[in-house]
């Protein structure tokens, strides 16, 4: 059984399609997908030695080696070009899962669904989909264990996206939806905020202190818009 949160990261994926997850650690998300016909195939990349091999290990001992290639590698260098028609990005930052697209942005082509689960900064993720033309068509904020996950699901699509800052921060459709989990985020978000004005204000003044406390005032105005 999976995670809420991988469930819900498997909810975006077309059903019988060929899927690549990048950082796949065990190779749970893909070996689930396989076995219960959500995925027809999968790659499992993995950069580092140890969850290479316990996603190799975990693969194998399910029988499922003749349908989920494990592969060792920085990012999307594991994946051909349009190898995978929906590639999974789960349980990294933001910044991070930016960075992996941006850099194997040519092996993009052909795919046309991205599932990524950033575990802080989905602003990063948020707008690189923006930059590169690849529209978020789902959305979703849940708590499991205490801790709060957003899924984002995007598509190659050729038609303008425009988010305004707070939809790059918070997220166009969990604005919309405001569900219990989205509204503890940012409630909690915005009492971190307001912790660190005031301990900046307790400081020795100065222009650059000014202008970060402007930039957490800012970000406060923007949670409370919505
Ligand atoms: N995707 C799984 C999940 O959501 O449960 C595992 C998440 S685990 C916290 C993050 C994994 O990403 C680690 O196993 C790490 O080795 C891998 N990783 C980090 N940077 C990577 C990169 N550039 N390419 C491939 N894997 C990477």
């Amino acid at each position: 059984k999976l995670s809420k949160r991988l469930g819900a990261v498997a909810a975006f994926i077309p059903n019988g399609t060929k899927i690549a997850d990048i950082g796949s650690d065990h190779a749970y998300l893909p070996c689930y997908c396989v076995k219960h016909g959500i995925a027809r195939e999968a790659v499992a990349g993995e950069v580092a030695d140890g969850p290479y091999r316990s996603a190799r290990r975990q693969v194998e001992q399910l029988g499922l080696a003749g349908k989920i290639s494990v592969r060792k590698g920085d990012g999307l260098d594991v994946l051909s070009p349009g190898e995978a028609e929906c590639i999974t990005i789960a349980g990294m930052g933001g910044a991070l899962i930016a960075s992996i697209l941006e850099r194997g942005k040519e092996k993009l082509t052909g795919t046309k669904r991205l599932i990524l689960q950033p575990n802080v900064g989905s602003l990063f993720v948020r707008k690189w989909c923006v930059e590169n033309g690849w529209v978020i068509i789902g959305e979703r904020i849940l708590e499991e264990d205490g801790k709060i996950y957003e899924i984002l699901a995007a598509d190659a699509e050729a038609r303008p996206q425009n988010l305004t800052e707070a939809e790059l921060m918070m997220g166009p459709i969990l604005i919309k939806e405001n569900n219990a989990a989205f509204r503890k985020k940012w409630q909690s978000e915005k009492r971190k905020w307001q912790h660190i004005l005031r301990k900046m204000s307790e400081a020795e003044p100065s222009p650059e202190l000014e202008e970060k406390k402007s930039h957490y005032r800012h970000l406060i105005a923007l949670a409370e818009e919505v």
